[in-house]
């Protein structure tokens, strides 16, 4: 993986790509609100993933949310989706910024978990860049020590 990545690096060289570094310090605090907090609880104490169900549109949002992107009604059917899934695409970071979670390379992905209709947003570990492929399947690997955070899942690895 580190060889991959060192060759997109070679090629970015010769790329007429401009990049400025720079520092944006925005202090911030905002709560999760009742659904959020619902779901990051789960994820601590309880090591599942949920998320709300409309019936009307037949879906099922994880993260949950408390209304409906497409029919507004609020949501307040809860479900238990698996912590397996199939990966429905991904994106490599190389670069450090600061913010992110882990050291690059990082691979983020979006994951339909299985029982839900939307996908997660999440990164990736155990997985070989030259095996990364929409379609496989991945399961959540939770840290020991969770916080309520949606870094308590650690990471999807390949099943
Ligand atoms: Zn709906």
């Amino acid at each position: 993986m580190a060889e991959l990545m060192q060759d997109r690096v070679e090629k970015l060289k010769d790329a007429d790509v401009f990049i400025y570094h720079g520092k944006i310090y925005i202090p911030n605090t905002y709560t999760a609100g009742a659904v959020g907090s619902r779901f990051l609880i789960e994820l601590r104490d309880n090591k599942k993933i949920m998320g709300t169900r409309c019936t009307a549109c037949d879906l099922v949002y994880v993260p949950a949310r408390s209304v409906c992107k497409h029919c507004f009604e609020q949501l307040d059917k809860w479900v238990e989706v698996s912590d397996r899934g199939t990966l429905q695409t991904y994106t490599v970071a190389g670069q450090a910024n600061g913010v992110q979670p882990v050291d690059p390379p990082i691979i983020y992905g979006v994951i339909l978990l299985d029982g839900a209709s939307t996908g997660l947003v999440h990164m990736l570990s155990e997985v070989d860049l030259e095996n990364l492929a929409v379609g496989m399947r991945l399961k959540a690997v939770f840290r020991e020590k969770r916080t309520a955070s949606i870094l308590d899942i650690k990471y999807f690895a390949p099943l």
